[in-house]
């Protein structure tokens, strides 16, 4: 196992009914911006009680945080916030609501120009305290430091990461989820696979817990996300995903072990270039990359074959083979499609999206750094 530094400190409020708690968990006199998406939580009423919640407090709110947020319309929001003195942010929605808040929250303070936190990693030395409340299982930045930004002008969709940007506390209510539409309860189950994937399928590193965690988080996915498409009111199948989800990238399963996330990278320049879901472009990246690399993690490749997808006997290719096809037909079960030309995307674009990886310095990539720009090249052929 690898020397690792573990600290988690965001509290998680698991259940029915903690919304009407949040006011417990904000400071006395806070003045909270509430930040959401395009509406859905204004007509799932999930916002309605989130003020119900916080009638104690001054409350303001920034709507319109759109999927794969948008740095120009977070930046309103900074405006918004330093204009009013707001001490404390509440993110209600997705991975994308979420994310954005995050870079919020490290923007109001900064004193040089936001873009360079994503552009330059430039170091952030405070962020404003926030929380969220999610409504989409899929991205653990409910749990982790982490966040992705879309700079719409210039097609840059870039991350940050910063220990000062954990929520104070995230409230999983899994009835919240009930009303999602299929793709977006598709997506979350297959980003949080790939997710789980990035961290487990590299090479052995001794991590036992590490591994049998992951293989018991991926087979929770296979097992409960088809039924979270046919009964969407099960509580106890939304309860499992939304807690797979956030354990997936909170870096439990990831202390100590080796880390991929080439198949992310990728995934963000199909979204910057043709606009795909985040869920949609892992599908399609994940089986060709898991084929381009299979002799780089033939050894996790067989063992996943083995304990996730029950596959013991036989030729040790054929295995791995035919672990990477199950992983393929378990995205398309959920209604992922797992091909580029599934999104109308041919093999003229690849120059394109092999550019924009050499543009972000994305040239190193995976757990060996072996991912340059002929082999992600090879990555998106295949997967043509
Ligand atoms: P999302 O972009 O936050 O939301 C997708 C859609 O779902 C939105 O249209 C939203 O509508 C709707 N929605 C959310 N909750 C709903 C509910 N309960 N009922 C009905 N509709 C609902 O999706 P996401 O997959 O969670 O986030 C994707 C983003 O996260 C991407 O930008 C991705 O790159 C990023 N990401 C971040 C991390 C990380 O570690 N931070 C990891 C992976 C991916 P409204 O807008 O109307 O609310
Ligand atoms: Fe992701």
């Amino acid at each position: 196992m690898q020397n690792f530094n573990f600290h988690n400190p965001t509290r998680i409020l698991f259940g029915q009914g903690h919304l009407a708690d949040l006011g417990r968990e904000i400071p006395a006199g806070a003045r909270i911006l509430i930040t959401y998406g395009g509406g859905s939580v204004v007509r799932t009423g999930t916002l309605d009680e989130v003020k119900a919640a916080l009638k104690d407090f001054t409350v303001f709110e920034f709507a319109g945080i759109e999927p794969n947020p948008a740095y120009e319309t977070l930046m309103q929001a900074v405006e918004l916030a330093r204009r009013e003195r707001i001490d404390f942010l509440l993110a209600v929605g997705g991975g994308s609501v979420i994310d954005g808040t995050k870079f919020i929250a490290a923007a109001i303070p900064f004193a040089g120009d936001p873009w360079s936190i994503l552009a330059e990693h430039a170091a952030i030395d405070s962020a404003v305290h926030f929380g969220t409340v999610l409504t989409l299982p899929a991205t653990g930045s409910e749990m982790n430091s982490f966040a992705v930004i879309t700079r719409r002008a210039g097609n840059d969709k870039l991350a940050f990461a910063s220990p000062l940007v954990f929520p104070r506390f995230s409230v999983l209510d899994p009835t919240r989820t009930y009303t999602l539409p299929p793709r977006q309860v598709a997506n979350g189950v297959v980003d949080a696979f790939v997710h789980i994937a990035e961290q487990y399928l590299t090479y052995p590193a001794d991590a036992k817990v590490q591994d049998r965690f992951a293989e018991g988080l991926l087979l929770t996915l296979i097992e409960e996300g088809p039924k979270a498409l046919q009964t969407p009111d099960n509580y106890a199948v939304r309860a499992n995903l939304m807690w797979t989800a956030t354990l997936a990238l909170n870096g439990l399963i990831g202390a100590g072990v080796p880390q991929d996330w080439a198949t992310h990278m990728l995934g963000h320049e199909l979204t910057a270039l043709h606009g795909l879901d985040h869920a949609q472009t892992l599908a399609v990246v994940l089986p060709a990359m898991l084929q381009v690399q299979r002799t780089e993690k033939r050894a996790k490749l067989l063992q996943y074959a083995e304990r996730v997808w029950g596959l013991r006997d036989g030729d040790e290719d054929a295995r791995i083979d035919a672990a990477i096809q199950h992983t393929r037909q378990f995205f398309e079960s959920m209604q992922v499609l797992t091909r580029l030309s599934d999104y109308g995307i041919g093999a003229d674009a690849i120059p394109a999206l092999v550019a924009q990886l050499e543009r972000h310095g994305m040239v190193a990539l995976g757990e060996h750094q072996n991912i340059d720009v002929a082999r992600s090249r090879q990555v998106f052929a295949l997967a043509a």
